[in-house]
């Protein structure tokens, strides 16, 4: 099952990735943790990302497209992915669709995760993230056994830059400006699944599995 998520930042797509790739037995693709490794090894493209994704704004197309045309070929993708965070221009959704129909593959379903701008900003100032695992936290909603230190693998949770008030605000804004109207371009092509985004993660993953099956 080839699967996109779809939703403004702060909407759960990363937390609802990390679960569903168990379930449906097919990785996460997420170009948001692709690109920050690239930061933390200060790769060149990583050098090229840092200051795009610390002001808020997306990342030049080509460098994202080329990233997933090479992570989507990759074995573990045989059988399927799940993208998180890709496609967010409609130039990235005609290179996606394009790049697709060369490997003989198709999307089956776009999750698109809906919730509210006040809730976004509540949930993406309290996030943390573990910075050897990546998996997200909260200090309110879900916050670790230990502060500061991920359940899974012991490691520390740390604020990124980009979930600082100012660089949300901007996110939100690139958000709305660029990649809403991608919602209408899966519309138009019949694959579009609207799932509310608000509740547990728990009522949400249901929610979610509901609409793909
Ligand atoms: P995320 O973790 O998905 O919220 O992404 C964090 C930041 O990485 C974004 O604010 C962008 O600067 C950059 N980024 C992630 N995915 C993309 C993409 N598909 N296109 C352009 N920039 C991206």
């Amino acid at each position: 099952m080839n699967l996109l998520l779809l939703g403004p930042p702060g909407a759960g797509k990363g937390t609802q990735a990390k679960r569903l790739t168990e379930e449906l037995a097919v990785p996460q693709i997420s170009t948001g943790d692709m690109l920050r490794e690239a930061v933390k090894k200060g790769t060149a493209l990583g050098k090229e990302a840092k200051s795009y994704m610390e002001k808020g704004a997306l990342v030049p197309d080509g460098v994202v497209i080329g990233l997933v045309e090479e992570r989507t070929k990759a074995p573990d993708c045989k059988s399927g992915f799940m993208l998180d965070g890709f496609p967010r221009t409609v130039a990235q959704a005609d290179a996606l669709g394009t790049m697709l129909a060369r490997q003989g593959r198709k999307i089956d379903h776009v999750v698109a995760m809906e919730v509210n701008a006040d809730e976004l900003v509540a949930r993406l100032s309290g996030r943390r993230t573990c910075r050897t695992c990546g998996t997200p936290y909260h200090i309110e909603f879900t916050p670790p056994k230990k502060p500061g230190i991920c359940d899974k693998d012991g490691g520390e949770l740390y604020q990124r830059d980009d979930d600082k008030e100012a660089a949300i605000r901007q996110r939100l804004t690139t958000y709305d400006a660029q990649t809403l109207p991608l919602i209408t371009y899966y519309a138009q092509r019949g694959l579009l699944r609207r799932v509310n985004g608000l509740g547990s993660i728990d009522e949400v993953y249901g929610r979610i599995i509901k609409a793909v099956r």
